[in-house]
């Protein structure tokens, strides 16, 4: 290909690339396995030895074509489908970290990831140091030991809007000699490229913005390539070493750039087998020929909520990092100046109680545990997703207690609007 095509046309076309005679839109192959001629042949797949399909837990064409769009728009060099946004953040961080390591994270990211790193992960042995994300870069610096194996951030941290200063975060992981791990589940690649800014691993929630209709969970995990494990041997023995598991193969010898992802299937899918299945892949796919049209207008819709919001009397404060004034907004600017996202988050000056009380007379905006759908959905963190967290955790995690998170889908804002006000009136 000579020209290097814009986001918008990857959408649509990036992926699958039918062959002459073979079906235009991207066939589910609801196959568990692969039929092949000679025994010898499948054992060669097998050894790492040919590429090919023979188990749906390992790879699936549909799931390839999807990961290889997603990879695509994220402009990384190898990518995988999981199961769930949680099941990509676990194998990006298991993939390079076992008993005795260490992660730094943001404390501000998702209360599903800060359960994952803080409560299960530990139990594994993996011990995670959460860091305010604003400190000065000395400060963060103290939280690396010589056992740091990767630094977690979110572009845009779910339900903070805290944005993430991604070259003070690859600075500090590369210092360290470790990979930058950067979920962009909210600002999606149309308005942000991590890899750009130095980051070595995204992750994505497709369940998000991605899927974008709500209709099936799905999760990715996409490699940059430009991670020299080699360099960094000594702290990267499962990338670096041979894998007694699959004849002591040695990832970055044999698969060079594509030695992260390779051994998270490999190893890590093949043992515990998050897999998104097919069906949910084709899904996906069409929620991506989509994804250049609809995070423009969940932004543009945002921003004049945002806006509305402001202005009101009985509304406390209000946050959405492209309203001119956020805490957020220089940051946003530099990192996702096209747009950052449909969420924002406010308070009422009546605090929880209100809000509750305010959740409940919403017509168009319906409660539910889910965001970055095409429809308008509100959600109070304290009493829902982050319910499992006490109040200090909650404010550490940049949660206030009276946050309500409205997500805003892509009807006519006016409408939007007008459920809002009747609503608060
Ligand atoms: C929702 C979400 C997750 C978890 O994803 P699931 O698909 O629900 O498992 C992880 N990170 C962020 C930023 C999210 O918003």
């Amino acid at each position: 290909m000579e020209k290097k095509q814009s986001l918008d046309t990857i959408c649509i076309q990036g992926g699958w690339q039918p062959k002459n005679g073979e079906a235009r839109v991207l066939p589910i192959y609801q196959s568990t396995t692969f039929k092949y001629e000679t025994s010898e042949q499948m054992g060669r797949l097998f050894d790492l030895e040919e590429n090919g399909y023979f188990y749906t837990r390992l790879a699936n064409p549909t799931n390839d074509a999807v990961a290889s769009k997603i990879c695509a728009l994220e402009g990384g060099t190898a990518a995988m489908l999981t199961s769930s946004g949680q099941a990509a953040n676990m194998y990006a961080v298991l993939n390079i970290c076992s008993e005795g390591d260490h992660i730094v994270s943001a404390a501000t990211i998702y209360g599903g990831t800060s359960n994952l790193f803080t409560v299960t992960l530990k139990r594994f042995g993996i011990q995670c140091t959460l860091v305010d994300p604003d400190a000065p870069e000395e400060e963060i610096e103290k939280a690396f030991q010589p056992n740091t194996k990767a630094v977690f951030g979110e572009s845009i941290a779910n339900p903070a809007l805290v944005v993430l200063d991604i070259e003070k975060f690859a600075r500090l992981a590369h210092r360290h000699g470790v990979p930058l791990i950067v979920d962009n589940t909210f600002a999606t690649p149309i308005n942000c490229r991590p890899f750009e800014w130095g980051a070595d691993i995204v992750t994505h929630s497709t369940t998000k913005y991605m899927d974008g209709h709500a209709m099936s969970v799905g999760g990715c995990v996409v490699d940059s390539g430009n991670f020299d494990w080699d360099a960094h041997g000594d702290k990267f023995p499962g990338l670096t070493t041979p894998d007694e598991s699959y004849h002591g193969v040695v990832y970055t010898k044999k698969f060079g750039k594509a030695a992260y992802i390779t051994k998270a299937t490999a190893q890590l899918m093949r043992d515990m087998g998050s897999i998104q299945s097919p069906q949910n892949a084709f899904l996906l796919n069409v929620g991506l020929e989509t994804l250049h049209l609809r995070v423009p207008r969940h932004c543009e819709n945002a921003k004049r909520v945002a806006e509305y919001l402001k202005g009101r009397e009985d509304v406390a404060w209000v946050k959405y990092p492209g309203l001119e004034g956020d805490k957020y907004y220089e940051l946003a600017q530099k990192y996702m100046p096209k747009g950052t996202c449909g969420v924002i988050s406010f308070g009422l000056k009546g605090g929880r109680a209100a809000a509750a009380a305010f959740m409940d007379r919403l017509k168009l905006a319906a409660i539910v545990t889910h965001v970055a759908d095409a429809r308008t959905s509100v959600l109070h963190p304290a009493s829902h997703t982050h319910r499992q967290l006490n109040d200090e955790q909650l404010v550490e995690a940049g949660v206030d207690p009276s946050m309500i998170r409205f997500s805003v889908g892509i009807e006519d804002a006016a409408d939007i609007i007008a459920d809002l006000e009747q609503a608060l009136d």
